[in-house]
């Protein structure tokens, strides 16, 4: 007995010993909050031109398009000082990101212990990072001291061991907002627009049947980021995501350092885009620039020479092929040798979308067509070297690099222009290719039909880090690639953010290939907004996308049946959205570079 009892504790210590092995052998990045911050008064913020944002005890600091994820001194004269246990043993990367506001001079000493170990001077204005290789023992504490006059905005301090290039994981999320599928070769299209992201493809899956929850950016992108349709994250205009709702990328920031590259605007993290992300960084000046993509992929490239974690999660986003239609007369060339016009604005444009329903000449119509054309092609090459970056780094094989883009772009498909209007598939139908670490999946055409909503699942799952899985709309793409995801419809919808608050209520669904739409009616009122009206619609829309994938023929009629089992939940989701648009949310400040950004992309 005394012998089976002592056997039992040894395998017992034995086991704990191999998992406490294991446990301290995984920590290879961990945060260490900083927590310095009392409130800060209003009206120093305003002097430094910073705003603040605190969401679920974690603060974030914005000044011009940059937000970081961290705390803010003021400095006047007095030294201040900061303390961290970060409670590590062994060889460290001690790294933390600054955004200083220099008065005149600011100085940072960084001690571990009584050991001065960082010694740096300031005195420009701007964003900085200090990066120190560490020793660290368990009891040790790094001691940062701040002098000087200005402001200091700390990111929060990040502890890790760093790896060979080749071993690092990186997650890069791209997207080219107003992309519509059909427009690219590997979805079909007749011209070249992107020989690039066609031979990327081909090293990962192409989601042949990819939608979008919302056919404009903002509610767009939210659902992207929250797993959910935008009736349940209720986002509009004018408001800041509720922070009861969770931003995914708080959840991928546990084992990644998160960043962002944008186009902002209507992703821009005055709605609350910066939420989980270190460094996000919206992108100015480059709005209808016929070098975004150039911009955008350069600053990505600098990031990660800058940087060496061991998991990196990017958002690379660019507005490249959103209107206005401004390419370089070179890619134009190569779709129209002698083309009339050479820069457009979408239709939409200067009228505030009250002409969005105009009909123009055939003539028009194809040159917009060359114009949106010609900036995929000004995308893709842009893409192209991006890719070969990530291969001569020998970055590209170990990373999960996900290309979508966020709705699409109506030609007069269906009596519109631009987007946001309509839930037809050439606003709605986005590209969606996943590359996966080692190529798993290669070549796979999915033909399933999956979301928007799927991305934050799929990466966090893949990466086994935790989230709230009861509260998403989406699933995990691998159970869809591997045969093991249950039928599902995929909705769409138009109930609460609209961009034209003329617009009518619009909900689409699609399930196998049968897509219904379900339209509220538009009021003589709303009617009267658009010039030309827009085209009458019946209550519900029934097309059969394998046979009609231009969504021309409404079958409604002989259909009936299928439509009518989705009544009700067309009634919830309109209540839903009724109640969302009530519903007053964290209101939002609509600066002057706002509005002039506004105004290049022509939405004012
Ligand atoms: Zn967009």
């Amino acid at each position: 007995m005394k012998k089976r009892i002592f056997i039992t504790l040894f395998i017992l210590i034995i086991c704990v010993s191999i998992f406490y092995i294991c446990i301290k052998k995984k920590v290879d990045f961990k945060r260490v909050e900083l927590n310095v911050s009392k409130s800060v008064n209003s009206n120093i913020l305003k002097s430094y031109n910073l705003k603040s944002f605190n969401v679920n005890q974690t603060k974030y600091y914005q000044r011009g398009g940059l937000t970081i994820k961290g705390d803010l001194l003021v400095l006047e004269g007095r030294g201040q000082k900061i303390s961290l246990e970060p409670n590590l043993k062994g060889n460290f990367i001690f790294n933390f990101e600054l955004f200083v506001k220099i008065d005149n001079r600011i100085s940072i000493d960084v001690y571990r212990n009584d050991i001065k170990i960082i010694k740096k001077r300031f005195y420009k204005t701007g964003k900085k990072t200090i990066k120190r290789k560490l020793k660290l023992s368990t009891k040790d504490k790094i001691n940062i001291e701040i002098n000087g006059n200005g402001a200091v905005i700390i990111g929060e301090p990040i502890f890790y061991k760093t790896k060979p290039i080749e071993q690092r994981q990186y997650v890069f999320l791209i997207c080219a907002d107003t992309l519509r599928a059909d427009h690219l070769p590997t979805y079909g299209y007749k011209r070249n627009t992107a020989k690039n992201i066609h031979s990327f493809s081909k090293d990962g899956v192409v989601f042949k049947n990819a939608y979008s929850q919302s056919p404009w950016t903002l509610p767009s992108h939210m659902s992207l980021f929250t797993s959910l349709y935008e009736f349940n994250h209720g986002m509009k205009r004018g408001t800041m995501l509720s922070s009861g709702i969770n931003f995914l990328i708080e959840e991928m920031s546990q084992q990644f350092s998160t960043r962002s590259l944008n186009g902002g605007i209507y992703i821009s993290s005055r709605f609350g885009f910066f939420r989980g992300f270190d460094y996000y960084k919206s992108i100015g000046n480059d709005q209808g620039s016929s070098y975004a993509s150039k911009n955008l992929f350069n600053l990505a490239i600098k990031d990660i020479e800058n940087n060496n974690f061991p998991r990196s999660f990017y958002f690379l986003h660019t507005y490249q092929v959103h209107s206005p239609y401004n390419p370089e007369i070179k890619h134009l060339n190569v779709f129209n040798k002698d083309p009339k016009y050479t820069s457009l604005s979408a239709p939409t444009v200067g009228s505030n979308h009250r002409e969005q329903f105009a009909k123009l000449s055939k003539d028009m119509k194809y040159a917009y067509i060359d114009l949106y054309d010609a900036e995929i092609l000004e995308f893709d090459l842009w893409f192209g070297k991006f890719i070969n970056y990530l291969k001569k780094k020998k970055i590209y094989s170990n990373s999960m690099i996900i290309f979508i883009s966020d709705h699409g772009e109506e030609f007069f498909d269906h009596s519109g222009w631009g987007h946001c209007h309509s839930l037809y598939n050439e606003l709605i139908k986005v590209p969606l290719i996943v590359k996966f670490p080692k190529e798993e999946f290669r070549g796979k055409n999915e033909e399933k039909e999956v979301a928007l909503i799927d991305i934050m699942p799929t990466i966090l799952n893949y990466y086994n880090i935790s989230y709230d899985n009861k509260n998403v709309d989406g699933l995990d793409l691998i159970q869809v690639l591997n045969g093991k995801s249950k039928d599902r419809i995929i909705i769409s919808s138009i109930t609460n953010g609209f961009y034209v608050p003329a617009l009518p209520f619009k909900i689409s669904i699609i399930e196998n290939n049968n897509k219904i739409i379900y339209n509220l009616p538009y009021t003589d009122k709303t009617k009267s907004f658009f010039t030309p009206p827009p085209p009458e619609y019946s209550k519900y829309e029934y097309y059969d996308l394998s046979k009609d994938s231009r969504e021309l023929y409404n079958k409604y009629i002989e259909n009936m049946m299928k439509v009518k089992k989705f009544i009700n939940l067309f009634n919830i989701i309109v209540k839903k959205g009724k109640i969302n648009i009530k519903r007053d949310g964290e209101k939002v400040t609509i600066d002057k570079d706002m509005i002039n950004a506004f105004k290049s992309l022509g939405y004012l």
